[in-house]
């Protein structure tokens, strides 16, 4: 199946090492026959807000056509880091909270949020959102305490109001499960754990972000680079979603200046292996 749509791009305006301008993400786009595609640059709170307002004062210096469409990936946060940020409790300690307090070790306490509002929403002309889980919150112990986790945050995402598009869902599970945050090094990447998602809660993930009216997404940068019984794991939930009715995304990722053409083919395998069709595919209701 030819991948027509592109709804997860980040320009040199995101807070990370992206680096593609907004008249070469479109270039790119055309070159591939891409119908539909959106710059989704990264907002994790309210502290990094200045670079969606800078992304999107580039994008109005263009005359982009109406198929480039103007999102954000957020990030889904522990309500107290979101809290901590809205009182000035950072510059005291000596941290810049660009990713949020990952090294403030509080429990989390279950309470997340998306650190915007319908006003940034409708001042930053932003007509989608995909929501991300990029961290565990607090540090699970145990590969079903990460789990467990990250099952909660994608749930989150799932029935909150502003989010359109589920990203990579369980993206950075095998980083919560080894301890990585804590070590950062490659002895603490679980990767087994993915194998290891109970059935039920892939099955209960799915429910909501159909029930809900949500898409799910299918990252190519993510799926691309598993390996191959990681990525088959993975591709069998998201096959199973479809046989429930859930309507997919796709998004690149992209990071870099350009797309990553052999990552694009090797995602049109991966949908022609596991039985997808175009109609299983759906744009979010843009805001205008
Ligand atoms: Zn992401
Ligand atoms: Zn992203």
């Amino acid at each position: 199946m030819k991948i027509l749509q592109d709804m997860h791009i980040h320009s040199h305006h995101s807070c990370d090492s992206a680096c593609s301008t907004l008249p070469d993400i479109r270039k790119d786009r055309e070159e591939l026959g891409i119908a539909h595609f959106g710059v989704t640059d990264h907002l994790h709170t309210q502290y990094n807000m200045p670079d969606i307002v800078s992304s999107r004062r580039d994008f109005l210096c263009f005359n982009f056509p109406e198929n480039y469409h103007f999102g954000i990936e957020i990030t889904c946060m522990a309500a107290w880091e979101c809290e901590r940020i809205a009182s000035g409790d950072f510059v005291a300690r000596g941290d810049v909270p660009i990713y949020g307090f990952r090294d403030d070790e509080r429990p989390f306490d279950g309470r997340m949020c998306l650190d915007i509002t319908l006003e940034d929403m409708r001042a930053n002309g932003i007509e989608y959102v995909v929501g991300g889980i990029h961290w565990p919150q607090g540090f699970p112990s145990s590969r079903s305490e990460a789990i467990d986790n990250y099952f909660q945050q994608e749930m989150f995402l799932a029935e909150h109001p502003l989010v359109d598009i589920v990203a990579h869902t369980w993206y950075s599970l095998e980083m919560a499960s080894g301890d990585w945050y804590r070590n950062r090094d490659k002895e603490h990447i679980d990767w087994g754990v993915h194998l290891e998602i109970p059935e039920e809660i892939k099955t209960r993930l799915g429910e909501t972000i159909c029930k809900n009216g949500k898409l799910a997404e299918l990252n190519i940068a993510t799926l691309t680079s598993y390996s191959e019984e990681v990525a088959v794991s993975h591709m069998k939930m998201y096959a199973l979603w479809k046989e429930m009715g859930v309507k997919f995304t796709i998004g690149s990722d992209q990071h870099s200046a350009h797309p990553n053409k052999e990552q694009f083919v090797k995602m049109e395998n991966l949908l022609d292996r596991f039985g997808f069709t175009r109609e299983d595919f759906a744009l979010p209701a843009f805001r205008k």
